[in-house]
Parts: structure tokens; sequence; C-alpha cells
């Protein structure tokens, strides 16, 4: 168990004798009174039972005549034990070395030589009252400190959560409407700014509610979960995929041209046909999708501008038979 140390530093050992029998008789067997003739021999001890791992609580100084004097002793103990109680004999003090103890280590008490046992009993008794209420604070600061610790930690996890919830789509999990139209809009912004090429695609599942009338509402929804992930991995990682609503998707495809939009549409479109889903009943379900393409031109102020060419360009493509990409007729040549 580690101790407390009372070290008294004095030249003359019948004081060091005095001090030892008047603290011996205050303090019990959790503390150390350690006795030392100069500051040397002082600093050494110190260090010794602080490494060991006990505490410094109290200096007492007194004549000292080593080339330390009791200040620089009590600078450099005090930057390993910046909390000790120093007591200093009035009749070793300097103005140089009070200087000195005030500004780089601390002083508790200046004693006269000739000072009432009750007087000297009061103030070693008061100054480890106030080491461990001093210590005692620090332990419960210590404790706080973890509690908030630890309660901002679960503070950032359900953060984390809260804001997962607020930007997924709970059946798709792909990102929701209005998390959708956040993160596309700085890219449409700079690539409009910077006159980048940018498509927009919009993709819709063909006969949706005839899934629904058919099968159930619950297996729609498993078609819904299926289609979108299988749209996610086939885009690029740069891309932006979110659940407009319903049945309904769309795509940001920054640094595209039309051929590449047209290539990835395709694409989409294709794996969505392969795709085969298999029922509680063992029902084989196939669908396909239909995809609408607009590409960001300098007058589409937003992303609601080139939606709506990719959604007209969508009804193109279920006019003219389902399971087809349509480009916005924006883009085609005569136009
Ligand atoms: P089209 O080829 O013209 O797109 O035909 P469609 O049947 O897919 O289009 P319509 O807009 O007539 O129907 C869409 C259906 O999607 C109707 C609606 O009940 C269904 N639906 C919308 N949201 C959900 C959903 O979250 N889960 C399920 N299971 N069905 C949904
Ligand atoms: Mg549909
Ligand atoms: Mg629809």
């Amino acid at each position: 168990m580690s101790k407390y140390v009372i070290a008294c530093i004095n030249n003359d050992v019948e004081i060091l004798d005095t001090l030892y029998n008047k603290i011996s008789r205050i303090v019990d067997s959790d503390y150390l009174i350690e006795s030392y003739i100069n500051a040397e021999q002082a600093l050494i001890g110190c260090f010794n039972n602080i490494i060991a791992g006990n505490e410094i609580l109290i200096t007492i100084n007194g004549k000292n005549n080593s080339s330390m004097t009791c200040d620089d002793f009590l600078v450099e103990l005090s930057k390993n034990s910046p909390n000790t109680k120093n007591i200093i004999f009035k009749d070793i003090l300097t103005l140089g070395n009070i200087q000195n103890i005030i500004n780089h280590s601390s002083l508790y008490k200046i004693i006269p030589k000739q000072l009432k046992k009750v007087d000297f009993e009061l103030i070693i008794l008061e100054a480890i009252k106030l080491n461990a209420q001093e210590r005692r604070l620090k332990e419960y600061q210590n404790v706080l400190e973890a509690a908030v610790d630890k309660r901002t930690k679960e503070l950032n996890k359900i953060n984390v959560k809260l804001n997962i919830l607020a930007t997924t789509d709970s059946l798709s999990g792909v990102k929701n409407r209005r998390s959708f139209f956040e993160s596309c809009g700085p890219i449409i912004s700079y690539n409009r700014r910077e006159k980048k090429k940018l498509a927009v695609l919009m993709i819709d599942i063909d006969k949706f509610k005839l899934i629904n009338d058919s099968y159930g509402h619950a297996i729609g929804d498993e078609i819904i979960r299926m289609m979108a992930s299988k749209c996610n991995t086939t885009l690029r990682n740069s891309d932006i995929f979110g659940r407009l609503g319903g049945e309904e998707f769309a795509a940001v495809l920054p640094n595209t041209s039309e051929r590449g939009a047209l290539h990835a549409a395709e694409n989409i479109r294709q794996e969505m046909s392969n795709l085969e889903y298999i029922s509680p009943k063992n029902h084989k379900i196939k669908f396909t999708v239909s995809i609408g393409i607009a590409m960001l031109r300098p007058q589409d102020v937003d992303l609601e501008a080139i939606l709506h060419k990719a959604d007209l360009a969508l009804y193109e493509a279920k006019r003219n038979g389902r399971n087809r990409v349509e480009l916005s007729k924006e883009e085609m040549p005569n136009n």
C-alpha cells in the first residue's frame, strides 16, 4: 500500500529528532516521516518515494548547508509532486527564494523557528486535511469525467444511429428521398459550375401493382428490397442512389456522358430482368424496370428540374412498351 510522506529537512539532527517526535504523535502508520540533513538528499529521497508509489504530502524546510538551496529543492520537487504542502522555517528565507518558491513551486506556510507545540501540530494536521480534501476532489473529478466521457460516447453512438435512421429508407436500406436530395444538391451545383457532364436516372418497376395484386404486399416489399440492393451494387460508388417513393428510384451519376448514362441504365435494366425472387410458396417471380435519363444542362437550376426531364423520359419508356431505357427528348440531335 502506498504511504504518505512527510519530509523534514534540517542540518541540525536534534531539530530533526524533535520534528520526528512531534509529528509521529499525531499521524498513524499510513504516514512515513523522513528526515534529511540536506536538500540534495531530500530530493533523492522524495523521488525514490514517488517512484515507489508514495505521495509527498508535506515538506518541512529548515537550515540546509548543501549546494542546493531550499527553493531549488522545492522547485524541482514540485515538477513531480505539485500538490505537496511546503512549510518553511522563517529564519532560512530570503526575498529571492520566496519569489522563486511562489513563482515556480508552492508555499503552504512560513513558521517561526520557535513554535508552540500545539500550533505546530495544528499546522501539520491542517495540511494533511487539506491534502485529503484535494485528493477526494480529484477522485470525484475523475469519476465525474469518466461518467461524462461514457455518456458522451453513448450519445455519439445514438446520434450515429439516429442519423442512419433519418437518412435511410427503412424498407430498402438505401437513401431516402430527403437524404438523396441533400446528398445530390452540392454535387449538382459543383458540376453545373464546372460545366461537367452529369446524368440523372429515374427507375420504376414495371407493372408493380400486378405483383402486389398477385402475390401480396409483403412479397412486393421483398421485390423492392431486392431491386434496390442490386441497383445499388450495380452503380458506381461515386453515384448517388435513393428511393423517391413507392417502386420509384433515382440515381445521380456525376462525370457521366449521355453514352455512359445509357450504358449504366441498360446495365441496370438487364440486371433487373435477370433477377428472380423465389417466394415462400415457391413462386418464381421475375420483374422488369423502365428507366428515363436526363442530362444536367446549364438551365437546370436544381435536381428537381433534371428529375422532371428524366420523369418525362421514363413516361416515354413506359409508353413504348416498358422494360426499356429512354433518353430525355432534350438530348435528341434535332432538339
Ligand atoms: P407501371 O409499369 O406503369 O409503373 O405500373 P405500376 O403498376 O408499377 O405503377 P402504379 O403506379 O400503377 O403502381 C405502383 C404500385 O406500387 C401501387 C402501390 O400500391 C405499390 N407500392 C407503392 N409503394 C409500395 C411499397 O412500399 N410496397 C409495396 N409492396 N408496394 C408499394
Ligand atoms: Mg411502376
Ligand atoms: Mg411508379
